[in-house]
């Protein structure tokens, strides 16, 4: 058995399938339509396929245990026995049990779903109590290792690493999970020997976590349990994969370590290079160089990347060339992208075609044959907005009127109550309104149709808040599937794919647009959808657009330029929607901003800069308008954290946000720096099916009055509708217009 770990890999590659056959698949089988045979059937005939084509690209080294049902995180607490025991009591089937964790079931709620990292992913959170007994199970990647092996095919088993592992993990009862790591690693030292003993010969650690900011404490840690696993007997060889950024101090602590391979990530964090020189001797070691970008869809420039990977040649005993990150964070395939304009498309790489980069840079490393294509061209002059360029040369407008004078005007034109009342912006996404964008898809429906149709949704969703007796109304959003998708197609230098299909958690994928090109609105946007709601009615309708660090989170954005700048164009555009729904006689505004903080640098010493562009361009995009209209933005999440004086900084007029789960604490954090704008915590949890009573609204109010004076505070859901049933929307928004007028009477 050799002993090289080979040239070239992937650390991980897209399991949905190229046509989302595995969503469909698990979708069938929660649906009950089909059986868990079949579903394993449809599961290895994906696997097989990818072990085949990434064998076929005479890859050096195949991953395997990369598929999942839904959540490779949730897989590796699995393989250690962290099943939490409420879920361990339902009696449930192995499989039946994995998908309660992850969905939950009516007696008992999920786990918690939250960001990997600064992806658009998202894992199941571990949950460690005192009682939870680690225990090696390692049959999901013994398995996959013995299909691929009967394929002819050796792979490299992947798992989550110990350290990464807990530090992603929370305590069931506040305790901390990472207290647990030396226990942990006596469980994966037991993994690591039954690997072994089925012939496996390396094996992948991912341990992500690192390239954030940690104590010393936790790198020494990262040092003992390396140096512990190293020490087991009988072992496949170690290779501790790292991505997302730099690792800064980690990195001399693993190389100090028995591990026999070490990933960097070279394109998010180009200081590894600098940082390996000086951090110990690597003579018997291979760098796994992270050269080809796994976190975006633009081909490499083979031929700087062979640069690199000399330099790293020149300090490690081997080298092997690989994605920067797993595969899973890009499509399947660009073969599929017919209609792509060819100039955009001669630009691109999928997972399939970075699987092509790595082997060939790989061959190229190793033995100087592989000729390498010289790099694109610089992109076409049509793909420039002259226009654009020149409104953002020189200073920008970022500001508006002081909020007291804001405040008055608003209050003068919208005479609205105290505790107003209103929703995040959607309502509930119907079986209808589904097939009607599925029958203009394939032809049934024309565009007048389509129109009439929407037209009546809208007309409908105002009615019914209008008798609900909502304040501030809203148009319902039904011509959106994704927000972002429904920007990116009116904005000049976005691209759309047809199966450009990204899994975002479980079986939920996004078709994240393209920005290629310097970005500039066609038109209106969306000024037809809110003045034809606002004609319907004289309560006040807010129009809805996503903000420009949304927008740029969830799209593939081009690297030609920095961040800020393509931030500023998207930005540009919107300050001329603002304008136009102004126009129109729209005099509430909001710009939603959910991504604010997923896109958070990892390392603190980024974040201020980030910070300052991202609050920078939601300025841009809102500050053209009337002291008298009225801003609002929303944000998904209760955790400010790093992030709380950026939201301050955004200087919108009414910020909403979730606060249902978390008591109302986000309040008393605001008032903490001094917040004295409008805000709406979210007094209704629409992540979850029930409806909150009439008192439980009440008390949330009540504690609500308590931290913000009356005159500040709204009156909203967490989140928009549009997961949600009429039903329950109906039934929760009465009370919560009640409960408003419960709370304003006392
Ligand atoms: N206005 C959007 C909606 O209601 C906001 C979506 C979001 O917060 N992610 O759907
Ligand atoms: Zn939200």
């Amino acid at each position: 058995m050799s002993t090289e770990f080979g040239r070239s890999t992937v650390l991980g590659y897209p399991r949905i399938g190229a046509k989302r056959e595995l969503k469909k698949a698990v979708e069938a089988y929660w649906a009950g339509t089909i059986d868990a045979a079949a579903l394993e059937r449809t599961a290895a005939r994906l696997r097989a396929e990818v072990w085949r084509s990434l064998h076929h690209a005479r890859l050096g080294s195949v991953p395997s245990n990369t598929f999942s049902y839904y959540d490779q995180v949730l897989d590796t607490a699995v393989a250690v026995g962290a099943i939490p025991a409420r879920f361990a009591a339902l009696g449930l089937t192995e499989l039946d049990t994995y998908f309660a964790m992850a969905r939950g079931v009516d007696a008992e709620p999920a786990l918690e779903l939250t960001k990997w990292f600064d992806t658009n992913y998202h894992y199941l959170v571990p949950e460690i109590s005192p009682e939870t007994v680690f225990t090696a199970n390692p049959e999901k990647p013994l398995r996959e290792y013995a299909e691929a092996s009967a394929l002819g095919i050796t792979t490299r088993p992947v798992l989550v690493g110990p350290a990464t592992f807990l530090l992603l993990a929370k305590g069931a009862k506040g305790e901390d999970p990472f207290a647990r790591l030396d226990d942990l690693v006596e469980t994966y030292a037991g993994i690591l020997t039954a690997l072994a003993e089925a012939g496996v010969a390396w094996v992948q650690l991912d341990e992500p976590a690192y390239v954030a900011d940690r104590t010393p404490e936790e790198i020494d840690a990262l040092h003992r349990a390396y140096t512990r696993l190293g020490e087991v007997e009988h072992r496949p060889r170690i290779f501790v994969a790292t991505y997302f950024g730099e690792l800064g101090d980690a990195l001399p602590a693993l190389v100090d370590t028995p591990v026999e391979a070490i990933g960097l990530d070279l394109v998010a964090g180009p200081g590894n290079l600098d940082r390996l020189a000086g951090a110990g001797p690597l003579a018997g070691k291979t760098i796994v160089a992270g050269l080809v970008d796994g976190h975006n869809i633009w081909r490499t420039d083979l031929r700087a990347a062979l640069a690199v990977a000399a330099t790293v040649a020149g300090l490690a005993g081997s080298v092997a060339v690989s994605s920067s990150c797993s595969l899973l964070h890009v499509p399947v395939d660009l073969a599929l992208e017919i209609d792509l304009d060819p100039e955009l498309r001669e630009r691109l790489a999928f997972a399939r075609q970075k699987v092509d980069e790595v082997e060939l840079l790989g061959r190229a490393v190793s033995d100087g044959t592989a000729h390498l294509p010289a790099p694109l061209p610089a992109a076409p002059a049509s793909w420039r907005h002259e226009l654009v360029r020149e409104r953002l040369r020189g200073p920008q407008h970022r500001a508006r009127g002081a909020y007291a004078e804001r405040a008055r005007a608003q209050q003068e034109r919208l005479g609205l109550p105290e505790l107003p009342t209103t929703t995040i912006g959607s309502f509930p996404q119907t079986a209808e309104l589904r097939q009607a964008r599925a029958a203009v898809r394939n032809g049934t429906l024309d565009g007048a149709g389509y129109l009439e149709r929407m037209r009546a949704e809208v007309q409908h969703v105002i009615r019914l808040q209008e008798e609900i007796g909502l304040d501030v109304l809203v148009h319902g959003e039904p011509e959106r599937n994704d927000m972002v998708q429904y920007f990116g197609e009116q904005l000049d230098g976005f691209a759309a794919t047809e199966f450009g299909w990204v899994q975002s958690y479980g079986s939920r994928c996004v078709r994240p647009p393209i920005i290629y090109g310097d970005v500039s609105r066609r038109g209106a946007m969306t000024v037809e959808w809110s003045s034809f709601a606002q004609s319907l009615t004289s309560k006040p309708v807010k129009g809805m657009l996503t903000g420009p660090v949304t927008i740029l989170a969830w799209s593939f954005v081009r690297t030609d330029q920095p961040l800020a700048d393509t931030a500023d164009q998207v930005a540009l555009a919107l300050r001329d929607e603002c304008r136009d729904l102004e126009a129109a006689g729209i005099t509430v505004i909001q710009v939603d901003e959910p991504a604010l903080r997923e896109t958070l640098p990892l390392r603190r010493a980024d974040q201020k800069a980030y910070l300052e562009w991202a609050v920078g361009a939601f300025r841009l995009a809102t500050s053209g308008v009337a002291d008298s209209t009225q801003i609002h933005t929303h944000l998904c999440y209760s955790e400010f954290g790093e992030v709380i004086t950026a939201i301050d900084a955004l200087d919108a007029d009414v910020t909403s946000i979730e606060a249902s789960r978390s008591k109302m604490e986000v309040l008393d954090d605001l008032a903490a720096i001094g917040y004295g704008r409008g805000v709406g915590p979210g007094v209704w949890d629409i992540h979850s099916p029930r409806v909150p009573s009439h008192g439980e609204v009440v008390a949330a109010l009540r504690r609500a009055v308590g931290a913000v004076p009356a005159r500040r505070l709204w009156v909203n859901p967490d989140c928009g509708l549009k997961t949600r049933g009429y039903a329950e929307v109906e039934a929760s928004l009465r009370h919560l217009v009640a409960a408003a007028a419960e709370v304003r009477a006392s």
